[in-house]
């Protein structure tokens, strides 16, 4: 392709409304442009990035065993009426009605597209196990779509779904799709943290997160640098450790604490460490009201909560709900004297003489211990912090980071198959349920993240396996007639060795093309300049930055070569 004719708007300046780097450089190398919040569209050299990715999917799901279709990204009511997630599903569904008022929806997932098909077409064991999958666009209305694509609304999703016998058989068709992952984001070029996630309520289940550690995402994973354990910061379980304090229980206080809510507040009011207060929260769990407490330095685990809780929907209270609950304005929650149920985080145990609000505005207690009220049950409801020891090995304190979600596999059991009543025949002639798993990779989240990982101050630097191209010649002075002629015989005779080849032929000061090279990060550059009088020209490695010249009479020869030991690293 001539750079001259290439559709490429690229951009000097920054634009000022992209917040992370791979936002920018999208931007910038004229990969894509925002349509609308949160939906984006993609031109030439964006979009081949992304049919190289979802290629890379492609080629291992089909490895895997897992076989291709595509099912409708419109689907209607009651499909999703019948898995009971019409009703759940909330704001992120786009919802829509045809002409005569019957309601559909833009698939944000497809377990129930997926489990109705094999529901209707298979009936036996004798056509278990299958693993189907499809690469498609998927449609979610984000609160907060935000850094690109890394959080839009319409994207391109690779989900597939596994079906069989039995558990045994789940946890097989599972292990083929995590080791299909490992060689996906292995072939494009990233470097993934694959942790433990949280399952909800179904116990036994598991599940995995594949994360790019990068500091713009936005999940945190805890791991564990002796052991290896990692676990999403939702999941990771933190250690219910006895600690004694040789203190004496004191006689409890009510303090005038006037308009101070906050931890840090109360902090520097009271002149007292976070750690000696106890946060009480206020949430609304279905359909009753309960008191969640934390130390004053700890967060709540809402995961851990709606585990605990086994509740499907769970949030803050509301202003005026606290109010009725604890008689007070919010910020002056305590756990004395309080009606609702109160939990309490596994901490809370062994703390002596803390504070907590006092049910009544402008009003705190001190000196509070565990006989002041009432506990329903302690639990493990905190986020995992530095401070923790690892929950597997307890050898040393987990380090926390954060990550880029780009890739998700889930053991489902039944909960779609006895929804849709999945079922097959057994040998002996029985029907079973069929046992499900479900497994999604973020195509342009993927790209995003490649760029996270893989850029420098130029612009992206694409792993030969994801660029847009692998090779750009740029012949300094167009206007020389033997740079010119010369750059386009190795041009020609690149694509004819199959090579993906750019040429720019753009009558562009050199500056301005090497540029433009760096920025879109083609993992080649081929400079046919001055040297070429004698019969020299220069190839630089995009990632490597290392610069080798070689003889134009074998550089077609010499650049493959180049070419060849660059993909070997990205070979599973
Ligand atoms: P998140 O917690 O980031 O919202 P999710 O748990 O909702 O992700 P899944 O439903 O498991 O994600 O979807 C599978 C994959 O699809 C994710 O791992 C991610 O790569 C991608 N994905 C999910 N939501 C978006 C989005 N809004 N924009 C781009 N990619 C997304
Ligand atoms: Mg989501």
């Amino acid at each position: 392709m001539k750079v001259s004719e290439l559709f490429m708007p690229t951009m000097k300046e920054t634009p000022s409304d992209a917040e992370i780097e791979s936002h920018k450089l999208m931007l910038r190398s004229g990969f894509m442009r925002q349509l609308s919040s949160g939906i984006y569209v993609y031109l030439p050299l964006g979009y081949r990035v992304l049919r190289k990715i979802e290629n890379i999917v492609r080629e291992e799901m089909d490895r895997s065993g897992a076989q291709e279709v595509h099912m409708s990204a419109l689907m209607p009511r009651e499909l999703w009426e019948e898995s009971g997630r019409w009703a759940v599903f909330g704001p992120e569904m786009f919802r829509i009605k045809d002409r005569n008022e019957r309601e559909y929806c833009l698939g944000p997932t497809h377990e129930e597209a997926f489990t109705y098909i094999v529901r209707n077409e298979i009936t036996s064991y004798r056509d278990l196990p299958k693993i189907l999958y499809q690469i498609q666009t998927k449609f979610r209305d984000e609160r907060r779509p935000r850094f690109g694509v890394m959080r839009c609304r319409e994207f391109t999703m690779k989900d597939a779904y596994s079906f069989d016998i039995d558990e045994k058989g789940l946890d097989i068709s599972y292990r083929k799709m995590y080791d299909a992952y490992v060689r996906i984001f292995k072939r494009c070029g990233l470097d993934v943290k694959i942790v433990e996630a949280d399952t909800g309520a179904m116990g036994g289940a598991s599940s995995h997160e594949f994360m790019v550690p990068s500091s713009v995402g936005e999940a945190e994973i805890a791991y564990c640098k002796a052991c290896g354990y990692a676990a999403n910061l939702e999941k990771a379980e933190c250690l219910d450790e006895p600690f004694e304090t040789a203190e004496k229980m004191e006689q409890i206080q009510e303090v005038f604490t006037p308009d101070v809510r906050t931890i840090e507040e109360l902090v520097s009011f009271l002149g007292i460490e976070a750690k000696r207060f106890v946060k009480t929260m206020i949430y609304r769990a279905d359909d009753r009201f309960v008191a969640v407490l934390v130390r004053g330095d700890r967060e709540v685990n809402e995961t851990k909560l709606k585990n605990l809780l086994k509740v499907t929907e769970l949030e803050l209270a509301g202003a005026e709900d606290v109010e009725r609950i604890t008689g007070a304005k919010v910020g002056f929650a305590g756990p004395v004297g309080l009606s609702i149920d109160v939990y309490a985080d596994n901490e809370v145990k062994y703390l002596k003489n803390f504070v907590v609000g006092a049910n009544k505005t402008n009003y705190h207690l001190k000196n509070v211990n565990l006989n002041d009220f009432e506990v329903k049950q302690f639990a493990d409801l905190r986020n995992i912090t530095p401070d923790d020891l690892c929950p597997k090995c307890r050898s040393q304190k987990v380090t926390i980071e954060r990550g880029i979600e780009v890739g998700h596999i889930f053991k489902l059991g039944t909960k779609y198959t006895e929804a849709f009543n999945c079922v097959y025949t057994d040998e002996k002639g029985e029907k079973k349920l069929m046992i499900m798993g479900c497994y999604g990779i973020g195509i342009n989240r993927t790209a995003a993240a490649i760029i996270e990982q893989m850029h420098d101050e130029d612009g992206i630097i694409w792993p030969i396996t994801v660029a847009p191209y692998e090779v750009i010649v740029v012949p300094v002075n167009v206007k020389d007639q033997q740079q010119s002629s010369v750059a386009f015989e190795i041009y020609k005779a690149l694509q004819q060795e199959g090579v993906e080849v750019l040429i720019d032929d753009r009558d562009e000061r050199a500056g301005v093309k090497f540029k433009d090279a760096d920025l879109i990060g083609i993992p080649f550059k081929v400079t046919v300049g001055k040297k070429v009088t004698e019969g020299k020209i220069e190839v630089r490695n995009r990632r490597t930055k290392e610069v080798v010249e070689i003889d134009m009479e074998n550089a077609v020869e010499a650049i493959v070569n180049l070419i060849k030991k660059e993909k070997a690293q990205y070979e599973v």
